[in-house]
């Protein structure tokens, strides 16, 4: 599914947060000729999860939503959280408390 917006532009819209935002649409808002309405928060944004979101703009009726474009060269988090998971299950090992002697 093709829409106008795309995760990058979510993403610099909502600075990397969560949740429901009222932003400027991107789309409707530099056809606008006011300022003010050019800068109007008519784009309401749910951010669901850090690769995901969906949006829906009260004025121009643009909805749909946008996912990150995994590319090669990035360095997916979901990658380092798995990285870190089975780091921290190593150290968990090493410093099992039960092995611990009784006196310390
Ligand atoms: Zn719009």
């Amino acid at each position: 599914m093709k829409t106008g917006l795309d995760f990058q532009i979510v993403e610099q819209l909502l600075g990397g947060k969560f949740g429901t935002f009222d932003v400027a649409c991107p789309l409707c808002g530099p056809e606008r000729r006011s300022h003010v309405n050019q800068e109007r928060r008519v784009l309401r944004i749910w951010r669901t999860s850090e690769d995901f979101a969906t949006f829906r703009c009260a004025r121009c009726e643009e909805e749909g939503f946008v996912r990150r474009e995994r590319v090669g060269a990035e360095n997916p988090p979901t990658t380092n959280k798995i990285i870190g998971a089975a780091r921290r299950n190593s150290k968990k090992e090493v410093h099992d408390p039960s092995r611990r002697p009784a006196t310390s």
